[in-house]
């Protein structure tokens, strides 16, 4: 009988770059700038900053990389939930032209850097398909691509049923949308390699180093932190779905949501190829949706998903059976990781880059973050800095969420509604 391999409670990108605790410097009493939180977000701001020749400080609770900027599939979106004809109806054509915009604009400037700092992040610029899973379904995504042509002359490629198998090898798509500029990274080795060259630049990290609040003193801000106090020109909150009760002006305004993944273990190039011919990244025409990818060296598939039940689920199997439902042929492949890690958005689902009492929040990127996170980081800096041409992100207000205090207990009732919307899409034809 074959042996069931134990699983690893890990994210599989951990083999190759697991975060690792920073060598600490003596605690400074001042900087130019505080940034809390050490992922893409906070480091993309202290890169912009140390190029300025500032005195950067970047703490973070646990281990620099820890939070999702080393757990996420690494697809790199740059899209946003509401669509462009929500866009269109809350903010106008211009400010909804520009949002959408600055998506292609970050993705554009994330690949950039990488290339300009020979990052080694396996990116592969191989595109996304975004599956239909019902006729309905392929149906709105058409009228959603005919809008957008005709309102921002955005081309969106629709992908009619015959053609789905150039794609994925898969009886669970009747079409689709494919976008050709969203690509694949290794998240881990991207955030340590941003942790290195802030190190590089004489950036300041330091792990284990949690914020517990700032006043204002004149105009600069004391910064409390479990290692002492620290005075700082600007501060910068950058600790997105990781918030906690020390920052309660933005954990209340945030729904965090478990998002995990697995990944098989290594079932051959030849395998993933007949499945995934162009190698692409996926996702699904869904609120509650399946995310997957070929793993970098292409002999894996890594597939995540939001946590749907929070009692008595075993995520492994759950995530094994999404896969199957795509992929049957794969039943009798085993699994190497299972982890997780948390995202989250605010009401609107639309990131935000704010100010606040002085203070500079970027987060709420609804679980898309690998582009926008690096993106509000550095836009963040901008602000700091005095760069005139601000995101048309800028204080987009975050919306209150009543009677919230940062505990997300009406997540299930939530799920259950997107879950019946999903059927009903589904149920369709
Ligand atoms: C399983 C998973 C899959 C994902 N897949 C994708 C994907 O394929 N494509 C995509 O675009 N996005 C994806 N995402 C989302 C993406 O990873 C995140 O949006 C992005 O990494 C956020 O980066 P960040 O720097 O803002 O936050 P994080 O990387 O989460 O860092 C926040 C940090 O803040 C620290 N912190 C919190 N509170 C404090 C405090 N009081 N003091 C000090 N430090 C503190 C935490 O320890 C943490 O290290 C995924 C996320 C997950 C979890």
């Amino acid at each position: 009988m074959q042996k069931t391999l134990k699983i690893k409670n890990e994210p599989y990108w951990w083999s190759d770059a697991k975060p690792e605790f920073v060598a600490q410097e003596e605690w400074p009493s001042n900087a130019d700038v505080v940034i809390v939180g050490a992922g893409y977000t906070g480091l993309s701001a202290a890169l912009t900053l140390l190029d300025s020749g500032l005195k950067v400080i970047i703490i973070d609770k646990e281990i620099a990389g820890f939070g999702a900027s080393s757990r996420n599939g690494g697809i790199t979106s740059g899209k946003i939930k509401p669509s462009i004809r929500e866009l269109k109806a809350k903010f106008g054509l211009d400010l909804s032209k520009q949002i959408v915009e600055e998506g292609d604009l970050a993705r554009k400037d994330l690949y950039d850097f990488i290339e300009k700092e020979k990052i080694d992040c396996d990116l592969k610029i191989n595109g996304m398909f975004v599956g239909a899973t019902s006729k309905k379904g392929l149906e709105n995504q058409k009228k959603e691509a005919d809008f957008n042509f005709r309102t921002i002359g955005i081309e969106n490629k629709i992908i009619e049923k015959k053609d789905v198998p150039n794609f994925i090898e898969s009886n669970k798509y009747v079409g689709g949308i494919f976008d050709d500029k969203i690509g694949s990274i290794h998240p881990a080795k991207l955030v340590k390699s941003m942790i290195h060259l802030v190190l590089k630049k004489g950036g300041l990290i330091f792990d284990k180093t949690t914020f517990k609040k700032s006043e204002r003193n004149g105009k600069k801000f004391n910064i409390l932190t479990n290692k002492g106090l620290v005075k700082s020109n600007h501060l910068i909150i950058a600790t997105n779905a990781y918030t906690d009760k020390n920052i309660p002006w933005l954990r209340k305004k945030l729904i965090p949501v478990i998002s995990e993944m697995i990944s098989t273990c290594e079932i051959g190039n030849n395998r993933v190829k007949s499945l995934m011919p162009k190698l692409t990244t996926f996702g699904e025409a869904l609120n509650l949706f399946y995310y997957f990818r070929p793993s970098p060296d292409g002999k894996r598939i890594l597939i995540g998903g939001r946590r749907v039940r929070y009692n008595n689920e075993n995520p492994t199997k759950k995530l094994k059976s999404g896969l199957l439902e795509i992929f049957p042929g794969l039943n009798d492949i085993e699994i190497s990781n299972h982890w997780y890690g948390f995202v989250t958005f605010p009401v609107d689902q639309i990131p935000k880059l704010v100010m606040h009492e002085g203070i500079i929040y970027a987060a709420g990127y609804c679980g898309s973050g690998t582009v926008w996170s690096r993106w509000f980081g550095k836009k963040a800096a901008e602000i700091i800095l005095n760069f005139e041409q601000k995101s048309a992100f800028y204080n987009i207000p975050f919306r209150k969420i009543p009677f919230y205090n940062g505990y997300p207990w009406f997540v299930p009732v939530a799920i259950k509604y997107f879950k019946m919307q999903d059927w009903w899409i589904n149920s369709r034809e």
